[in-house]
């Protein structure tokens, strides 16, 4: 069989996989429902990213979602710039998106309102069972809603939470202490109060049901009690804007990782792509990794562009995990390369096949899911073509790799 030929055998294959969803930042169902859709719903979320380096305003972006704005306004405002964003990875589960649920081939001048109307039609009560569950057999999704919901409120069990901390994120002013989604109301006069604070937050979301806690991989070297008291007395005074990293956010996040760990929960680590990406490289991790062996840290994004770096962290580490959620989508061609030299490094207990990692066009989820199976496909077809596996065994890594593996490291019930 030619290459081309196993490739799509594969394809049909994976196709019939019950999946878990590694990564994504759905909410509430009823939260999408409450969303006046159309066609720019389908460039709400990373397909903004290339839209603004094209070009496009702040403003411009803005109005795409202005729905006081006529849709033939705002699809001549976007119609430019769509020629330039077209043929990225983001723009493809854009239009894969399109003519798998709305039946459209192409998002064009013909297209985008008949388009936006069936959007419309579609957005009412099952579209997370008709996209998650019958067009993906995605059992479950781990997700993280952009606005932090308490795991009891997502609503089904076809998303299970791994919880964003806001602070894991960043803690840049002495507000940022208080954000609503830890403790409303909570009384903070110390830095013993804060910890208390935060410990009540890891054992409150899993005993709601998280399955994990969300970090941001920025530097934690060296947490200091002392440097951190000091900067959380002086924060006190007001008025002062912490950088990224700072102290108190290391010293904190080291303490809630431990309290975590000992919870059993999974540390999920945003690693490289975002903003200065220099400050979020994957081998910040490695302090972490060997100051607490017995917890499970789940590296995202392969950490692009720093792939190396974590295909390294997943050679070496056996408490690391890798999670190819996002990395489908940020470029085809990298997540081929990297898997391809994924399955030579490293045990195949440690690879997460997939994660959509969207939050309102929840449609974009199948089309990430088909370049992911696409890119799986195209490795394990060339392992077969070259004689070192057989088809049989090649479905049983993929299986693995979208089902049992985020099953056992996330302890899922399913
Ligand atoms: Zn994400």
């Amino acid at each position: 069989m030619k290459q081309g030929e196993i490739e799509k055998s594969l394809m049909q294959a994976m196709a019939e996989f019950e999946i878990v969803d590694a990564h994504e930042h759905l909410g509430p169902e009823r939260d999408r429902l409450a969303a006046a859709v159309d066609v720019f719903t389908l460039f709400s979320h990373y397909t903004r990213g290339d839209l603004a380096v094209a070009g496009m305003s702040a403003e411009d972006y803005q109005s795409l979602s202005d729905q006081n704005i006529p849709l033939e306004q705002r699809w001549a405002i976007f119609a430019p710039y769509w020629q330039h964003i077209g043929w990225g990875s983001y723009a493809r589960a854009a239009l894969l998106a399109a003519e798998r649920f709305y039946g459209v081939e192409d998002i064009n001048d013909e297209t985008y309102v008949p388009l936006s109307e069936a959007m419309r039609a579609a957005n009412k009560p099952g579209i997370y069972e008709r996209v998650l569950g019958e067009a993906c057999k995605i059992r479950t999704a781990l997700t993280q809603p952009l606005t932090p919901v308490p795991p009891v409120d997502l609503g089904t069990p076809r998303l299970t939470s791994v919880m964003r901390d806001p602070l894991m994120s960043s803690v840049e002013t002495y507000d940022d202490i208080f954000h609503p989604a830890i403790e409303p109301g909570a009384t903070v006069n110390s830095l013993d109060d804060l910890l208390d604070v935060k410990r009540r937050f890891v054992a409150r979301v899993k005993a709601e049901g998280a399955v994990g806690l969300k970090m941001m991989c920025y530097p934690c070297e060296s947490p200091s009690r002392k440097d951190a008291l000091e900067v959380f007395e002086r924060m006190r005074g007001g008025g002062m804007t912490l950088p990224i990293p700072n102290p108190l956010r290391e010293y904190v996040t080291n303490e809630i990782i431990e309290f975590a760990g000992q919870q059993g929960l999974v540390i999920a680590v945003h690693a490289g792509y975002w903003g200065d990406f220099r400050k979020l490289t994957p081998t910040n991790l490695i302090p972490l990794l060997l100051r607490y062996p017995r917890i499970r840290f789940d590296l995202y994004h392969l950490g692009y562009p720093y792939v190396r770096e974590a295909l390294m962290i997943g050679k070496g580490f056996p408490n690391a995990w890798l999670n190819l959620c996002w990395t489908h989508i940020i470029s085809q061609r990298f997540a081929t390369d990297a898997l391809d030299e994924a399955i030579d490094l490293i045990p195949m207990n440690k690879i997460l096949a997939f994660g959509g990692d969207y939050a309102l066009p929840v449609e974009k989820v199948y089309g990430h899911l088909v370049m992911a199976r696409e890119n799986i496909a195209r490795v394990l077809a060339g392992r077969i073509a070259r004689g070192q596996m057989t088809e049989t065994q090649a479905l049983d890594l993929a299986h693995r790799w979208f089902w049992d593996n985020p099953k056992e490291l996330y302890g899922l019930k399913l």
